[in-house]
């Protein structure tokens, strides 16, 4: 299967509220592009040198998202190149990224913590007390949460962090905090977390296939 197979057949199957985001992370610039291509627009990368490099080499055309945990003295290389980060788990890394976006506000994601599958992330039961500190930072812009769920042996296992994460979302709207984006789902249970309100799926494996070994950065 090319990557313009894979992304038609995983387009078919999302509903249109659903953003599809092709995670490029440890590929070259070159897949970008096929997929660009095939009409692909949004990239997710866990590395912050690495985006900021696909992003200067391929210029405009790509949304760029951040989906990994960003430590704060790489914010730099990412605000103003990154569409959305993901995963802000901390009071001073929003403060870092309100800081360096100047009059351009970067939306953001908080990062809720389901389990020990996600190494940053708020816990959840303080997620939403911290998305209520998180709006009172200038210079960034709430969107909504982002979860990865502990593994489980069969993907379905995930439904009951997807279905508590959408529940905070709610929550939270209900409260008036603007969390309306929910970015939860990777390749093996992305169809899991559409049936659970996802509006942000992030995709490597199911688009690129697997992945090359590298280690830890
Ligand atoms: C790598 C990664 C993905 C994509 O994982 P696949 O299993 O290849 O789809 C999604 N989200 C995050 C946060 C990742 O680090």
């Amino acid at each position: 299967m090319s990557i313009a197979d894979n992304l038609a057949r995983i387009r078919t199957a999302l509903p249109p509220t659903v953003t599809l985001i092709a995670v490029s992370k440890t590929r070259p610039a070159s897949i970008v592009t096929e997929a660009l291509a095939a009409g692909q627009l949004d990239f997710g990368e866990n590395y912050a040198q690495e985006l900021r490099d696909k992003a200067e080499l391929l210029g405009p055309g790509p949304r760029w998202h951040f989906i990994g945990s960003l430590q704060r003295n790489k914010v730099k290389y990412v605000v103003g190149r990154a569409t959305l980060i993901h995963d802000v788990d901390s009071i001073e890394l929003a403060e870092e990224i309100g800081k360096r976006s100047g009059n351009t506000p970067t939306a953001i994601l908080v990062g809720v913590n389901m389990g020990e599958a996600q190494k940053s992330g708020v816990p959840a039961a303080g997620a939403l007390a911290f998305a209520r500190a998180v709006l009172g930072v200038p210079g960034v812009s709430l969107r909504g949460l982002m979860t990865i769920p502990p593994a489980t042996e069969d993907p379905s296992g995930a439904a009951p962090f997807f279905e508590e994460l959408a529940a905070l979302a709610a929550a939270g709207r209900a409260d008036g905090l603007p969390l309306h984006e929910l970015s939860m789902g990777m390749s093996h249970d992305w169809s899991i977390a559409v049936a659970h309100g996802a509006t942000l799926v992030r995709l490597g494996t199911a688009i690129f296939g697997a992945r090359p070994l590298v280690s830890e950065r």
